[in-house]
C-alpha cells in the first residue's frame, strides 16, 4: 500500500481540471455520516443550509455539515437546490453532533429531531378578508344585514370571524362581494408569537423569594452558561420566580425556553404566564399543527418569537439567540425519551445551555438526586425556596395502616379514609384520589379455572377499561373485547376484576358519595387534550367535589378548593425492581400531596399502606426530605449507581426468544470490561415480550472517570453484527428497566 492511496487518475485530475465545490450533507436517516454531493454551478451553499439532495432514487432534503473543493470530474451527484427553510447556526449542529456521540444515536437520527419539526416548504396561503366599500346592495336579507352591521365600522375582518360572528355561510358574504357592497382584501399576517411585555406587571415578591430572585436575574444577565437548581416546596413561587428569569431575558433581547413535562395540560400555566406577560408564550408539543410548527420554526430562527413553552423536543428547535432555559419539574421521567434517540431532556437541556453560553435552571419541589447531587457539590448554583407563599402551611401527611383499617371485601378506600373525604365535602372542599393506574382492573381473571387475560403479543395483563367495554394493552396497544363467557373453560359470568383502577374507584366513589360530583381525569378518556384542559378548570373553579386521578393531576396544577388528598395506594411504586423506585415515589406522592392546601385552606394528605414504616412513607410523612435525600444518596454512592457511577443498558430483541438470548451472549463474550466497568447479563427482561418481539437486557455499570461512550462504542464495533430480524438498541443512563 502506497501512503498516498489516490489512484494516478485522481492525482492527474487535480492537476489538470477545475476543481468543485463539495458538500458533506447530513441525512435525516438513521446514518451516522454525512454523503457527499457535487455543488452545481450557479449555486452557493453554507455549512447549515437545508438542501434538496437525490438519495437512492428519491428526493429528500438534508444539512450541509460540511464543505470543501473537489475534482469536478468526481462522479458524485449533484446538489438539487437550496430548500427555503432557515440554515442551521452552528450551535444547533454542535448540539446535534454532542447529543449523537452522546447517546450513541446516528446523527441523522438526531437531525430528523430537529427538521422533522416543521414540514419544509409550504406555501403559506394567505388568508382573506372583507371590508365595507360600496352602496348596501339591491337585495337585502336578514343574514346580510348581520352582516353589514358588524362591518359598519369599516374594518377589514376575516371572512371565517365574519360567518360566526353573523352566524352566515361564506356564501352570503360572497354574495355581497359580487354585487359590489364588499372588497376582499389580503389580511396582515398576525404575529407568530406577540411579544411577551417583561414590565406588564410587577410581583411583589417574601424576602425569600426576591434572594431566589436576585440569583437568577444575576444568572440571566450573564453572557455565559451557569446551572442553577431552584429547589422549592409545592406552592413556593418557583413560577413566578422564574418569570422574572424569563424577564431579564426579554429585556437582553434574547430568547427563553420553558421545557415542561406535560405541556398539553398546562392551560394554567398559559394563563399565568399572561398575566405575568399580557401574552401567552408561544407553544411547542405534539398537539400543535403542522402549519403552526412551521411558522414557529421559522419565528424561532428570525429571533421574532421569544418566548417558548414547550415539551422536550423544543430543545432542537433553531434558537436565533437562546438565552435561557427553564426546565420545569427537572425530575420528571417524562423528560427521557425511550424511543428512537434515547436522550433525557434535562440533561441535554444542560449541554445545549453550554453550548448557547445561556443559563439553564432546573426547577423543582422534588429534585432528582442527580440534581441534587451536582448542587451539594457546588457544581450547579442551589437557590432555595423553604416555604410556601403567602404564609400558607404544607399539607399535613398521615398515613392509613391497610392491615388495621382494611376496606369492606372488593373495597379500595378504607373507613377512616371514606370518613375524611365525607367532611371534607360537607365542609364544601374537594378532595383529590390519586391512583395511578388507568382503567378498571389491571387484572382480569376467570374464578372457576383461573385463566388470566394475557396481552398476545407482550407478556403483559390485559387491562379491563370498562368505560370502554375492552380488554387493553399498556404496553402495545393491543385492544380486545370482553367476552361473556371466560374463553378457556367456557363457564359463563366467571370473570372477575382484580385490583382497582381510576374508573373502578369511581364506581365506589359513585356507591359511597352518590350525592357528590365526581370526575375521573385520566388521559385515555375520551376528547383529548382539549378536553383535559377544560375539565382540569372545571376542578380549579371547584365545580367537582371529588376528583379521581392518575398521574397527570399530580403535576403543577393549582386548585384552591383542593383540601384532601387521599393516596389510594401508596405502595404501589415502591416494589419495583427499578434503581430509582424509592426516589420516584417520593418525588410522585410529594407532588401529589402537594396539591393540597394551595388555596384558603389547610391541606391535608392521607396515604393508604401496607408498609407505613417505609422510609420512603416514613419521609412523607415527617416531612424531612433533607433525611430523605441524604439517605437515598448514600445508599447510591455506596452501590456506585447515579450519579456515582453511570449505567448504560442493552436491549437485544428478536421476534423469536433464541436468537435474542444468543446474540445478546455473544454480544457479553466480547464485552471485554476495562477497569471500572461492570457488565451484568444478559438476563431476559422482567417484560420479556413487548410487540411480539423477545427481549434480553445487559446492564453496564461504570465508575464516572470512565469513558463511557467510547468504551461502548468499540464494543459493540467489534462484537458480531445482529443478524435477521435482532436489533440492539443502547440506553444511556437509562431512567427503565422492564
Ligand atoms: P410553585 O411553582 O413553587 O408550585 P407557584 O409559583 O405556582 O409555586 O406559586 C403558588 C401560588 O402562589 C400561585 O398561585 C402563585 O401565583 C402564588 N404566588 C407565589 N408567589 C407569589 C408572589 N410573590 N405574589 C403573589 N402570588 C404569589
Ligand atoms: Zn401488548
Amino acid at each position: 500500500m502506497r501512503a498516498d492511496s489516490r489512484s494516478p487518475e485522481s492525482l492527474f485530475d487535480d492537476a489538470e481540471t477545475p476543481s468543485t465545490v463539495i458538500v458533506d450533507v447530513l441525512i435525516p436517516l438513521a446514518l451516522d455520516i454525512a454523503y457527499s454531493y457535487k455543488v452545481p454551478t450557479g449555486l452557493t451553499l453554507a455549512v447549515g443550509d437545508v438542501v434538496h439532495v437525490p438519495l437512492a432514487a428519491r428526493e429528500t432534503i438534508g444539512v450541509v455539515w460540511e464543505t470543501r473543493t473537489g475534482a469536478a470530474t468526481s462522479n458524485l451527484k449533484a446538489v438539487i437546490g437550496k430548500a427555503d427553510a432557515p440554515s442551521l447556526r452552528p450551535h444547533l449542529r454542535e448540539f446535534v453532533d454532542w447529543v449523537a456521540r452522546y447517546t450513541l444515536a446516528p446523527r441523522g437520527l438526531v437531525l430528523r429531531m430537529v427538521l422533522r419539526a416543521p414540514e419544509i416548504e409550504r406555501n403559506e396561503r394567505i388568508a382573506m378578508g372583507v371590508r365595507l366599500v360600496g352602496a348596501p346592495p339591491q337585495r337585502m336579507t336578514p343574514a346580510r344585514q348581520r352582516v353589514l352591521a358588524i362591518l359598519d365600522d369599516g374594518l377589514l375582518r376575516s371572512k371565517r370571524d365574519l360567518c360566526d360572528k353573523a352566524g352566515v355561510s361564506a356564501a352570503v358574504i360572497d354574495g355581497l362581494i359580487d354585487e359590489g357592497t364588499l372588497v376582499p382584501e389580503p389580511m396582515p399576517k398576525a404575529p407568530v408569537a406577540p411579544l411577551p411585555d417583561p414590565d406588564f406587571t410587577k410581583t411583589i415578591f417574601s424576602e425569600a423569594q426576591s434572594q431566589a430572585v436576585d440569583a437568577l436575574i444575576h444568572a440571566a444577565q450573564q453572557n455565559t452558561s451557569s446551572i442553577l437548581l431552584l429547589e422549592g416546596v409545592t406552592g413556593s413561587g418557583k413560577t413566578e420566580v422564574y418569570f422574572e428569569a424569563v424577564a431579564e431575558t426579554l429585556r437582553s433581547g434574547r430568547q427563553s425556553l420553558i421545557l415542561m413535562p406535560e405541556i398539553a395540560l398546562t392551560g394554567q400555566f398559559l394563563d399565568r404566564f399572561e398575566k405575568r406577560f399580557g401574552v401567552r408564550p408561544a407553544e411547542w408539543h405534539s398537539g400543535i399543527s403542522g402549519r403552526r410548527r412551521e411558522k414557529i420554526f421559522a419565528a424561532l430562527a428570525s429571533g421574532e418569537a421569544k418566548v417558548i413553552a414547550g415539551a422536550r423536543s423544543a430543545l432542537f428547535l433553531p434558537y436565533a439567540n437562546l438565552g435561557l432555559i427553564i426546565v420545569d419539574e427537572e425530575h420528571e421521567t417524562a423528560y427521557k425519551q425511550e424511543d428512537g434517540v434515547n436522550y433525557h431532556a434535562r440533561d441535554m437541556a444542560v449541554v445545549r445551555g453550554r453550548l448557547e453560553n445561556a443559563p439553564v435552571i432546573l426547577a423543582s419541589a422534588t429534585p432528582s438526586i442527580e440534581s441534587r447531587v451536582n448542587a451539594k457539590a457546588r457544581r450547579y448554583l442551589y437557590v432555595k425556596l423553604p416555604e410556601r407563599h403567602g404564609g400558607r402551611a404544607m399539607p399535613v401527611i398521615a398515613t392509613i395502616d391497610m392491615r388495621e383499617d382494611a376496606p369492606a371485601k372488593t373495597k379500595f378506600l378504607s373507613p377512616r379514609l371514606v370518613g375524611e373525604i365525607k367532611e371534607t365535602i360537607a365542609r364544601g372542599e374537594q378532595a383529590l384520589l390519586y391512583l395511578n393506574r388507568r382503567g378498571y382492573a389491571p387484572l382480569t381473571l376467570c374464578r372457576h379455572c383461573g385463566h388470566r387475560f394475557q396481552c398476545p403479543n407482550c407478556t403483559t395483563w390485559l387491562v379491563e377499561h370498562r368505560f370502554r367495554r375492552a380488554l387493553m394493552c399498556h404496553h402495545c396497544g393491543h385492544v380486545e373485547r370482553r367476552p361473556e363467557t371466560c374463553p378457556s373453560c367456557s363457564t359463563e359470568d366467571s370473570l372477575a376484576a382484580c385490583g382497582p383502577g381510576v374508573e373502578r374507584l369511581q364506581e365506589e366513589v359513585a356507591e359511597q358519595f352518590s350525592e357528590a360530583r365526581a370526575l375521573v381525569l385520566s388521559s385515555d378518556m375520551p376528547g383529548g387534550i382539549e378536553r383535559l384542559r377544560r375539565e382540569i378548570e372545571a376542578v380549579a373553579s371547584g365545580e367537582f367535589s371529588i376528583v379521581i386521578g392518575t398521574q397527570l393531576i399530580a403535576k403543577g396544577h393549582h386548585f384552591p378548593y383542593l383540601s384532601l388528598v387521599g393516596v389510594v395506594d401508596a405502595d404501589l411504586g415502591l416494589t419495583s425492581g427499578d434503581p430509582r423506585a424509592a426516589e420516584r415515589t417520593f418525588q410522585m406522592l410529594g407532588q401529589v400531596t402537594g396539591r393540597a392546601g394551595r388555596g384558603h385552606t389547610a391541606g391535608r394528605a392521607l396515604l393508604q399502606s401496607y408498609d407505613p414504616e417505609h422510609p420512603v412513607i416514613r419521609a412523607l410523612v415527617s416531612g424531612d426530605a433533607e433525611r430523605f435525600y441524604r439517605e437515598e444518596i448514600a445508599q447510591r454512592e455506596a452501590a456506585g449507581l447515579p450519579p456515582f457511577g453511570r449505567l448504560a443498558s442493552l436491549i437485544i430483541s428478536a421476534n423469536e426468544r433464541l436468537p435474542a438470548e444468543s446474540h445478546a451472549r455473544a454480544l457479553k463474550r466480547v464485552a471485554d470490561p476495562p477497569a471500572g466497568v461492570t457488565v451484568l447479563g444478559p438476563a431476559e427482561a422482567p417484560i420479556a415480550v413487548i410487540r411480539g418481539r423477545h427481549r434480553f437486557r445487559i446492564l453496564v455499570k461504570t465508575e464516572r472517570s470512565v469513558p463511557f461512550q467510547i468504551y461502548l462504542k468499540e464494543w459493540l464495533a467489534r462484537a458480531p453484527k445482529p443478524t435477521g430480524n435482532v436489533r440492539v438498541e443502547v440506553d444511556i443512563d437509562p431512567q427503565s428497566f422492564y
